[in-house]
C-alpha cells in the first residue's frame, strides 16, 4: 500500500507523509518542484498514464499538496488555489447561479464580504450574511433558492463561533452544501467534515504554510463529485495554486501540529496576562472561561487557536499608541505565521466595512487582533508590557 493511503496514522503522521512518495525516478525524499508548463502526449488520441496535459488543469506538487490537505482534513480530495479568495471564489462559482441565494456568516474576512456584495451581485446572485452563531438564524434565512451556506468559524477577526454539527444539520435536511471556512483554527485543532460539514475552505497563507512566504488556497471536499465541480472551476477560472507556492506549503504543513501546539499554548498565556492586566479593557480568546461560546469552543474543536483580540482602555488613540509601540511584534496582515503579528482590524483587513456596521459586528475601532507566532512567549509579553505601559 502506498504511503499515501496508509490508513490508521494519526494526524502528526500524515502531516509529513500523505501525498508524497519517494520520486520514482531519483529517490529524492521531497516531491519536486514540477516546473512544468505541458507534459508530452505519446500520441494524438492518447495522454499519459499520468493523466496530466496541462499544468492549468493539474500538476504534480500542486497534486500532492491537494492529497495532504484532503488527508489532514479527512475529505474525499482537495484542490489548491492561488489564493484563499481564489478557494472561496470556486466554492461560490462551483455551486451558485444567477438568482441562487447563499447564506453567509456575519462576521467573515473582508475579502470574502467584498467578493459577495461588490462582485458576485453583480452576476444575480444573492446574500444574506446572517449570525450563524445562532441555528435559528440560519434557518430563518434559507430560502427556495438558497443553494449554499458560508460560515466561518472562528470568525476573523471577532473570533465568534459557529456551532458547525448544528448548521450542518440544518443544511443537510434542505439538501444545501455547507462549506466551512477553516482557516483560523487549521485541521490541526477543527475538522468540519467530522461534524458534518460537506466543503472545508482555506487560506493555506496562514497556519497552513505558516512561515509568511505565499499566499495560497485549498477547498477540500467530501465527496468524488464535489471535487469535480470545484475542479471544474479551478481549470475554467484558472485560479491553480502555481508549483513552488505548493512545494512551499508542502513543507509548512509538515510541522502544522507542532507550530498549532506551541502557538496554542502561549496564545492562552498572552491571554490570561491581558485579561489581568490594567491597561486592557478586555480580552476575547475561546480558551478563556469569560469567552462567551467557551463550551462550544471546548466541544467542537481539539484547541483554542492562536489568535487573541484586545480592546486597550482609552480605546482607539490608545490601541494606536500600542500597536506603533511593538517591536518584537509586526504590525502587518497576515496571521498564523511563526512570526508574532498585530493586527488593527477596523484600518487594515476590514476598512471595506461601513463604521455601523462594524460596530453592529463587534469590530469596534479599538479592537486590537494579536496572531501569537512561536518566539519565547516571555518575550512576547514582554513586549506587550512595554508597548501598553506608554499607551
Ligand atoms: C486570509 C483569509 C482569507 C483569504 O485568503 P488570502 O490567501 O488572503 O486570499 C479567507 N478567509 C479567512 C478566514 C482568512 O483569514
Amino acid at each position: 500500500m502506498s504511503r499515501a493511503g496508509r490508513s490508521g496514522d494519526g494526524f502528526a503522521t500524515r502531516q509529513v507523509h500523505a501525498g508524497v512518495e519517494p520520486d520514482p525516478v531519483t529517490g529524492a525524499i521531497l516531491t519536486p518542484i514540477h516546473q512544468t508548463t505541458t507534459y508530452v502526449q505519446p500520441s494524438v488520441d492518447r495522454y499519459r498514464e499520468t493523466g496530466y496535459s496541462y499544468s492549468r488543469s493539474r500538476n504534480p506538487t500542486v497534486q500532492a499538496l491537494e492529497t495532504r490537505l484532503a488527508a489532514l482534513e479527512g475529505g474525499a480530495d482537495g484542490c489548491a488555489f492561488g489564493t484563499g479568495m481564489a478557494a472561496v471564489h470556486a466554492v461560490m462559482l462551483a455551486f451558485l447561479n444567477a438568482g441562487g441565494h447563499a447564506v453567509v456568516s456575519d462576521v467573515v474576512f473582508g475579502g470574502t464580504l467584498r467578493l459577495c456584495r461588490q462582485v458576485l451581485t453583480r452576476f444575480g446572485v444573492d446574500f444574506t450574511f446572517a449570525d450563524t452563531s445562532d441555528p435559528a438564524a440560519v434557518e430563518a434565512s434559507v430560502r427556495g433558492e438558497t443553494r449554499l451556506i458560508l460560515t466561518e468559524t472562528p470568525a476573523n477577526p471577532t473570533l465568534k463561533l459557529t456551532d458547525i454539527a448544528a448548521v450542518s444539520e440544518i443544511a443537510r435536511a434542505r439538501g444545501i452544501p455547507h462549506a466551512v471556512d477553516n482557516t483560523l483554527l487549521s485541521p490541526c485543532c477543527q475538522r468540519p467534515f467530522e461534524l458534518g460539514a460537506d466543503l472545508v475552505v482555506h487560506s493555506t497563507t496562514k497556519y497552513l504554510d505558516g512561515h509568511n512566504a505565499t499566499v495560497g488556497g485549498a477547498v477540500i471536499c467530501g465527496t468524488e463529485e464535489q471535487a469535480e465541480a470545484v475542479r471544474f472551476v479551478q481549470n475554467a477560472a484558472g485560479s491553480i495554486m502555481s508549483p513552488f507556492v505548493a512545494w512551499l506549503t508542502l513543507q509548512g504543513c509538515k510541522t502544522l501540529s507542532v507550530r498549532m501546539d506551541a502557538q496554542s499554548a502561549a496564545a492562552l498565556e498572552i491571554a490570561r496576562h491581558l485579561e489581568s492586566h490594567p491597561k486592557v479593557e478586555r480580552v476575547i480568546y475561546p480558551g478563556l472561561a469569560s469567552f462567551p461560546q467557551h463550551a462550544l469552543a471546548s466541544r467542537q474543536a481539539s484547541g483554542y487557536g492562536a489568535m487573541v483580540c484586545c480592546e486597550v482602555r482609552g480605546g482607539l488613540e490608545a490601541g494606536k499608541r500600542m500597536m506603533d509601540a511593538v517591536e518584537l511584534w509586526s504590525l502587518a496582515e497576515n496571521l498564523g505565521t511563526v512570526e508574532s503579528l498585530v493586527t488593527h482590524p477596523v484600518s487594515m483587513t476590514h476598512a471595506n466595512l461601513a463604521p455601523e456596521e462594524r460596530a453592529r459586528l463587534g469590530i469596534t475601532d479599538g479592537l486590537i487582533r494579536l496572531s501569537v507566532g512561536i518566539e519565547t512567549p516571555a518575550d512576547l509579553i514582554a513586549d506587550l508590557d512595554q508597548a501598553l505601559a506608554g499607551a
